[in-house]
């Protein structure tokens, strides 16, 4: 198969940052920063250019398991996603007959990899108006509180923006120097890059 080379963005945060991810074999080797990417201009952050050791953990979750033992004993195994969808589909049936479809609330960890349109859809099909996420009491009520009295959700930014934010199409907590977050760095010049996918 060879090698080839897919221009993408890293998706581990909300930043976005350009990359290319080097593929050999069908198995990722080499994650590197696109240089021409308005966000980081060729530089990644720790956590993107760990993204190898992401994709390939063994403890990486990539199929469902099903408890076997007590709650904490560490004991799964392995089931196919038609068991693993017609046993959460029971047990919803269940908790609405029991209890009614108000008694569930649908939860989602962040916006970046769920999609918040398809999951108030399935809250809607269930019944149900309760939808909750990490957003609710994170950047939510912050957003509100800032909008409420300064009058700009943006000013929960204010601090990170006097210092480094210049107008960009990605300032989203990305300009704070001495994190893990990258710099763009000004060397800006593109880099010919033979056999890149988009
Ligand atoms: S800041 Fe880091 S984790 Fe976030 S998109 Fe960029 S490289 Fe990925």
């Amino acid at each position: 198969m060879g090698e080839r080379v897919v221009r993408t963005v890293c998706s581990t945060c909300y930043c976005g940052c350009g990359v290319f991810v080097h593929v050999r074999d069908g198995k990722v080797v080499k994650i590197e920063g696109d240089l021409d990417h308005p966000n980081n201009k060729g530089e990644l952050c720790p956590k993107g250019l760990a993204g190898i050791e992401l994709l390939y953990h063994p403890d990486r979750l990539n199929y469902p398991l099903r408890r076997e033992g007590k709650r904490g004993e560490g004991k799964w195994k392995r089931i196919s996603w038609d068991e693993a969808l017609g046993t959460i589909a029971d047990k919803l049936q269940t908790i609405k007959e029991k209890h009614g479809p108000e008694s569930i609330c649908v939860a989602t960890g962040s916006g970046l990899y769920a999609n918040m349109g398809m999951i108030g859809y399935f809250a809607y099909l269930l019944g149900t108006p309760n939808i909750s996420g990490s957003g609710n009491i994170c950047f939510v009520p912050a957003a509100m509180a800032a909008q409420a009295t300064i009058g700009h959700a943006i000013a929960i930014f204010a601090n990170e923006m006097k210092t480094h934010w210049k107008p960009s199409a990605s300032f989203y907590g990305r300009r704070i120097r001495g994190t893990v977050f990258p710099i763009p760095s000004e060397k800006g010049s593109s880099r010919q890059r033979k056999g890149v996918q988009s």
